[in-house]
Order: structure tokens, then C-alpha cells, then sequence
């Protein structure tokens, strides 16, 4: 216990979480001891709900198991049955319900137990607040409530998680925090059918198990934002990988032509990568990798494209840059990266600083080779060439 990786987050996120978390065990508590034992009728609907809820979870956590994936938060598989639950249960059975959440902590092989812990809390507070504004013992269906215990449960929920990231890594970045566009359309589609789920259940208790195929597909479409990201980026660098670096430039380059814009194209090569790995080892060589990405994203504009290459290379399209332009961004990048400094572990585990990274940069621009990508990514690998001829370090220009 004294290992745990929650002893180890910064004061602030600490307090937080604990704070989180005692609040939703206190809901938990007042909740069982303030509401009175169910009648037969709710248990009926009580059990298919749970049920279903249950198949749902068991599987989809073993269909991802069985092909080795691993999956991101299945909140939209909990939001349906929980929306139905806070329509048609009293908020006993409703904390019966949110185990749901902890089942799949429990099914799913997760490294920080105290993570799902502290958005299983966030849940169970944001659905007691969604209930609040239906009825606490008599829920209204009408619109307005609906909508507005929708809202609640929905911004409640990602507002706690979001704070909690936020105060656990402060420079997260945006979607990180915020989460994909596509979970919002994914949580509205989750609560409409769980709205859906709760009307059929007035008809036919039974009639639970109709969503579970919905909800399993539902689980799938959230792992999309993952998907597109693995095969949209580098996972060493977290830039954009050479494949859809491709795609993204055409599309700028043909933007540019219309537009009568120039624009020009940066070809890297660290300089004598390999002794770098010979010396230090992959996991150093690693390190500089993501440290010379970190800098390129930092050296160029908001609409400027880096990639990955490939191996120890790097790519960077300058949409609206001439050749002198993209030349002074080129010097620039070659200044940082003889300044980098970065931290790294040799072989046998020694703390090292590697600051004597060099880079070689061939610049093509369209004003002399056209719009056409192929021309101008064989025009700057010759002039990178050039660099390299030179004595690397250097920058040169087709
Ligand atoms: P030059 O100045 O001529 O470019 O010399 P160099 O050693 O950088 O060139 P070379 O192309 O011979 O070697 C590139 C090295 O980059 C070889 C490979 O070990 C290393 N490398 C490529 N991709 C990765 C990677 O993802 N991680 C690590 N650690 N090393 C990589
Ligand atoms: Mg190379
Ligand atoms: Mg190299």
C-alpha cells in the first residue's frame, strides 16, 4: 500500500482525489440508510437491467482480452443503463448499479487501480446530482428535467475528471483533458438510449436485453478516437507518422497552388544518430527522439506540419513560407537542437545528458521546384545530402 502510485501524485491532485472519493462514499452511505427497501416490481426491473448491464460489461471486456487490445474508459456502455436506472430505480437499487463501473475495474487489466477508482467516484457523484434534478423518490420525465439531468450527469461527470487531470499533469494537453470531439456525440447517443431503454422497461421489464447489442456497439464506436490516432501518429514522437504526414501535405500543397500561396518543405537527419545508440543504448536514443520532436512542434507555427520521417529523420511543411523564410526556420531548428539537453539512462542504468545533438536540414521551396510534393521532397533530400557532404550541422538549400 505504501507503494502505491496514488501516494505519489503531487499535493493538490492528492487532496482532490481523497476528496472525490469521500464524498461519493458518503453519497453511497446516506443514500442506503435514507431510502426504504424496494418493492417486487422494482427488483424485477432492478435484476433485468443488471443483467444486461452485466452481459454487456463481461462481454465486451473478454472480447477485447481475447484480441489483445486495450481499451479506453467504457463510459458510454455505463451512461445507457445508468440513465435508465435513474428514471426507473429508487437510489438504493442505483447504487447497486454503480458497481457497474467497479466491475470493470475489476474485469479490465488496468496499471493504476486508484485512476478507475477516482472516475468511478466522479460517476457515482455525477449521477446522484442527475437524479437530484429529476426527483429524488419520483422522477419527472418531462423534456426540460430530462435534459437538464442529461447535462448534469454528462458535463458533471467529465468536469470532476477534468480538474483531477488537470491538477495531476497541469501541462496535459487539451484533448487529454477535454476528451475527443466524438465523446460528446457518443454520450448523447449513449443517454438517448438509455432514455430509449427506460421507456421500453415501463412496457416489458424484459425488454432491457433489447440494448444490448446497441451497447456493445456503442462501447466499439468509443475506442475510434484510439484507432485513428495509432494509425495517424508515431507513437515514439506522438507526431504525425509519414503515411498520414503525406496525405495532409498534398492536401495543404494543393491549397497553396489554388491560392497562388508559396510554401516550402524542411527534410532532418540528426547527424551520427547511430553512435548515439552505440554509446547509450535504444531507450537513449529514444528519449532524443522525443525531445527533438518536442522542440520542432515548439519552433514552428500553429499551421506549420511536422512528421516523422522515419528512423532519426523529420519532415516540417511550411504553408505561406518562402525560401527565406523556411531557411531562417531552418538555422533556428538547427540552433535548438545543438542546445538540446536531454536526460537519459545509459546501459547500465547510469543517469546521462545528452547535449551534443546535430542536425542536417535540406530546404525546397515551391518558388523553384512546384507544387508537386514528390519534386519537392526529392529537391530537399538532395539538398540534406549537400548538408551532410558538407560536414553536417549544417543547412543548405535547393
Ligand atoms: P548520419 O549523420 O550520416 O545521418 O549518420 P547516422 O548515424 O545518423 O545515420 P544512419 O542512417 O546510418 O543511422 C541512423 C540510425 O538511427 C540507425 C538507427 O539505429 C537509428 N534509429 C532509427 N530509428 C530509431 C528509433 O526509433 N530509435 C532509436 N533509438 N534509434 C533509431
Ligand atoms: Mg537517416
Ligand atoms: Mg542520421
Amino acid at each position: 500500500m505504501g507503494d502505491w502510485p496514488l501516494w505519489r501524485l503531487r499535493p493538490a491532485a492528492l487532496v482532490y482525489v481523497l476528496a472525490v472519493q469521500a464524498v461519493a462514499v458518503s453519497l453511497v452511505f446516506v443514500v442506503i440508510l435514507t431510502t426504504a427497501p424496494p418493492a417486487a416490481d422494482t427488483l424485477h426491473r432492478f435484476g433485468t437491467l443488471a443483467f444486461t448491464a452485466g452481459l454487456v460489461i463481461v462481454g465486451t471486456s473478454l472480447s477485447i482480452q481475447l484480441r489483445e487490445e486495450v481499451r479506453r474508459d467504457p463510459w458510454t456502455i455505463h451512461i445507457c443503463y445508468l440513465v435508465s436506472g435513474l428514471l426507473t430505480l429508487p437510489p438504493n437499487l442505483l447504487v447497486l448499479l454503480l458497481l457497474g463501473p467497479a466491475l470493470h475495474g475489476v474485469l479490465d487489466v488496468r496499471d493504476q487501480p486508484h485512476r478507475w477508482m477516482f472516475v468511478t467516484a466522479a460517476t457515482v457523484s455525477a449521477t446522484f446530482a442527475a437524479r437530484a434534478v429529476l426527483g429524488w423518490h419520483d422522477p419527472q420525465w418531462t423534456p426540460v428535467l430530462l435534459l437538464s439531468a442529461s447535462v448534469t450527469l454528462l458535463s458533471l461527470r467529465a468536469v470532476i475528471v477534468a480538474v483531477g487531470l488537470r491538477l495531476r499533469r497541469p501541462r496535459a494537453s487539451r484533448s487529454d483533458v477535454l476528451g475527443d470531439p466524438i465523446d460528446v456525440l457518443l454520450g448523447i447517443v449513449a443517454v438517448t438510449l438509455g432514455m430509449l431503454l427506460a421507456v421500453a422497461m415501463e412496457f416489458h421489464p424484459a425488454s432491457a436485453l433489447l440494448a444490448a447489442p446497441p451497447m456493445a456497439l456503442l462501447d466499439m464506436a468509443g475506442q475510434l478516437p484510439q484507432w485513428r490516432r495509432s494509425a495517424q501518429r508515431d507513437g515514439k514522437t506522438g507526431l504525425v507518422n509519414a503515411v498520414h504526414w503525406d496525405k495532409l501535405a498534398r492536401a495543404e500543397l494543393s491549397r497553396a497552388r489554388s491560392r497562388k500561396q508559396r510554401a516550402a518543405v524542411l527534410l532532418l537527419d540528426l547527424d551520427h544518430f547511430k553512435r548515439v545508440n552505440d554509446e547509450l543504448g535504444h531507450l537513449a536514443g529514444d528519449a532524443a527522439l522525443a525531445s527533438m520532436a518536442l522542440m520542432l512542434r515548439g519552433s514552428v507555427r500553429k499551421g506549420d506540419l511536422v512528421g516523422r520521417f522515419g528512423g532519426e529523420e523529420f519532415v516540417v511543411l511550411l504553408p505561406e513560407a518562402d525560401i527565406r523564410a523556411a531557411s531562417e526556420v531552418a538555422y533556428r531548428i538547427r540552433g535548438s537542437t545543438a542546445s538540446l539537453s536531454v536526460p537519459a539512462q545509459d546501459m547500465r542504468g547510469a543517469h546521462r545528458v545528452l547535449d551534443d545533438l546535430t542536425v542536417s536540414i535540406g530546404v525546397a521551396a515551391t518558388e523553384r521546384v512546384g507544387y508537386e510534393l514528390e519534386d519537392l521532397l526529392v529537391a530537399a533530400d538532395a539538398a540534406l545530402l549537400s548538408a551532410k557532404a558538407g560536414g553536417r550541422n549544417a543547412v543548405s538549400l535547393a
